[in-house]
């Protein structure tokens, strides 16, 4: 399973319809500072709900729709991923799956929406199945700025959590501690 594209719709700096290809192998991103790098990391963050234990580097949900109009900004913001899922890594009979998220500011507060191939479904689901393909909010999937630094300098007790997690054990050890509390 890998990413083939990620659509930005009014995400951040994406103030317009910004499509952006990814390889099944390797791909970098490079640009001036400023030019909306970081933001391409954020929105995987945050259309596959990764984000509790990282900082998508917004204080509130709504801060991450575009704002750089001076007239009217748009009042919600969506980041689509479209993966390549002919390996069936995801636990779904289709060669593309589809995941999207959706954030929209109303006088009443925030909503923020998540679909699966088209179909709204919670963040629980999201999370279950991306857990099918060892992608998990605790997983090192994505590696953030400052990570490695803070592996190097743990505890060999911490650095087996996250062997844990990689190996897919602590997942299990998680499940367990939870049936043993109900
Ligand atoms: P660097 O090389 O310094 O790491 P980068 O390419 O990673 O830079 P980002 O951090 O992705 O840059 O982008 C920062 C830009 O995104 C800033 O110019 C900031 O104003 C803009 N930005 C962030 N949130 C919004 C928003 N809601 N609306 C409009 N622009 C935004
Ligand atoms: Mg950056």
């Amino acid at each position: 399973m890998y990413i083939k594209k990620i659509e930005f719709m009014n995400f951040k700096s994406f103030g317009k319809k910004v499509k952006i290809p990814f390889f099944d192998d390797f791909t970098t991103i490079s640009g001036p500072n400023g030019s909306g790098k970081s933001n391409i990391i954020d929105g995987i963050l945050f259309v596959l709900g990764l984000s509790s234990s990282r900082t998508l580097r917004a204080e509130k949900l709504t801060d991450l729709i575009y704002n750089g109009e001076k007239s009217k900004n748009p009042d919600n913001a969506q980041v689509t991923i479209y993966f390549d899922n002919k390996d069936r890594e995801l636990p779904v009979d289709n060669d593309e799956v589809v995941i999207s998220r959706k954030v929209r500011s109303t006088d009443n507060g925030y909503y923020s929406y998540f679909y699966f191939n088209g179909k709204s479904v919670s963040l629980g689901d999201v999370h279950n199945y991306l857990a099918k393909a060892r992608v998990t909010p605790e997983g090192y999937n994505v590696v953030m700025q400052g990570d490695v630094t803070r592996i190097i300098t743990m505890t060999a007790g911490e650095r087996r959590k996250i062997i844990d997690e990689i190996a897919g054990v602590a997942e299990f050890d998680n499940k367990k501690e939870r049936a043993l509390n109900e």
